[in-house]
């Protein structure tokens, strides 16, 4: 069971905490985010019977922008991150893939953003993923949280946009797919978002392999999609439940805790409709803390996982470290 630390613990040196068979190690938040990347670009953990692993993608070494954070300006930004010991030069966006072994199914939540296609150094995927002992080819569902390029230009090969995982069963949120491909939408695009919308309006709808689903619905066995609209009108988190262990792959709801957490109310740039993403942002999160839920997100500091705890108005996020 995840046994969630009250207050006082959090400002020990350590602590530790079991979820499922393993214990984690949980560093103090002080502490907890200085190193950039991983050793190691795999960690397996686990919920219930259902084995997850985190497989390290790359990072985004984003210059400061002041357009990044809505409501928040660079400085304001870069005080955050001092504060849990990341780096202020840059914003760290790390990303990473999250496979779900599943009896003897192989579910994976988002492809990543290709070699090569996103950022210079988000390469790692497919090595830290076959060092993980997992074979591209066994994947027979990729979950897609929302179409960003981060998270779908793993799905398409680079120049020939042909299909990466033409076997799998492609499961989205209806919502988020019928948004990106509905007929006269890239032209109603901001201009810096036109050229991702055509390749996805382009490519998408030419593939069999999509399942659309709505919210709630049981997309693996297991596995629900929760709707946290916002970041993009359709984006979704995954709540994997198995035994009495709960982990919600959140995806972008809460992208970069080092920000997000004391201050959900921030609104990225990325956020498509802000008041909407704070809104899911402080409901799913709310959630997993009543429920005890262990989190897991696509841009937090790997492997990605961890649990919020309340703090006032905003939260504290305690990531677990690779021990
Ligand atoms: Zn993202």
């Amino acid at each position: 069971m995840l046994t969630v630390p009250r207050r006082g613990l959090l400002e020990s040196a350590v602590f530790t905490a079991t979820f499922g068979h393993k214990e984690l190690i949980f560093p103090t938040p002080a502490h907890a985010e200085t190193q950039l990347e991983p050793t190691i670009g795999f960690y397996k953990y686990k919920v219930g019977s259902i084995e997850v692993t985190a497989v390290y993608d790359g990072i985004w070494r984003k210059p400061h922008d002041p357009t990044f954070i809505k409501n928040a300006s660079v400085e304001e930004t870069k005080a955050a991150l001092a504060k849990t010991g990341l780096t202020t030069e840059f914003v760290p966006i790390p990303l990473t893939v999250i496979v779900l072994k599943i009896g003897n199914k192989h579910v994976m939540v988002d492809a990543g953003s290709g070699v090569g296609q996103w950022q210079a150094n988000a390469t790692h995927l497919p090595a830290n993923m076959k060092a993980a002992g997992i074979d591209a080819n066994q994947i027979s569902t990729i979950l897609v949280s929302h179409f960003h390029p981060d998270h779908v230009w793993g799905l398409m090969e680079k120049g020939t946009n042909s299909a990466v995982f033409p076997n799998a069963e492609l499961i989205v949120n209806g919502a988020e797919y019928r948004w990106w491909t509905e007929p006269g939408r890239v032209e109603k695009l901001a201009e810096g978002r036109r050229a991702a919308g055509k390749r996805i309006a382009d490519v998408f709808p030419t593939w069999k392999n999509w399942t659309l689903v709505e919210d709630n619905a049981e997309v693996a066995p297991g596995v629900r999609l929760v709707a946290a609209p916002g970041h993009t009108p359709g984006h979704s988190a995954f709540l994997v439940a198995s035994g009495k262990e709960q982990l919600l792959v959140s995806n972008d709801t809460m992208y970069l805790p080092a920000l997000l957490a004391p201050h959900p109310e921030w609104q990225g740039a990325y956020d498509q409709d802000g008041p909407t993403a704070v809104a899911t942002r402080r409901k799913l999160v709310d959630r997993v803390i009543a429920d005890n839920t262990m989190i897991c997100g696509a841009h937090f500091p790997f492997p990605a996982a961890g649990v919020f705890t309340k703090d006032g108005d905003a939260y504290t996020f305690v990531p677990v470290v690779q021990s």
